[in-house]
């Protein structure tokens, strides 16, 4: 058995300031805008508990709606849906599991 799920280490979540055994941390696309002839978007790595992570994700998917456009189904598919669907996974995502193994996070730990 995963040697995590023995024995979890709690982190606080960096917004909501709950204790959790499933910090996730995700490369989620956000500041989309799609035109005629300019298309861009920025990766932002977000930190948070499961449920944080949702709320922040679902919020990405509202806010960029209208500026994404036609490409807004895409980044359901390539971004916002896969990590929304990792969010219910059990376990700190591999970047925070690593942290912790190099001693860098505890429970005390704040996140950049
Ligand atoms: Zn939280």
């Amino acid at each position: 058995m995963d040697r995590q799920l023995e024995n979890p280490v709690l982190l606080k979540c960096p917004h909501c300031g709950q204790e959790s055994d499933s910090i996730k941390q995700f490369t989620i696309a956000t500041g989309i805008l799609c035109l005629l002839v300019h298309f861009s978007w920025k990766p932002v790595h977000y930190t948070a508990c499961p449920s944080c992570m949702r709320k922040f994700i679902l919020g990405r998917m509202i806010v960029n709606l209208i500026t994404a456009n036609i490409t807004w189904p895409i980044f359901i598919i390539v971004s916002w849906g896969p990590q929304f669907a990792r969010s219910f996974s059990r376990g700190h995502t591999r970047w925070i599991r690593k942290q912790i193994a190099e001693g860098k996070l505890g429970v005390d730990a704040t996140f950049a």
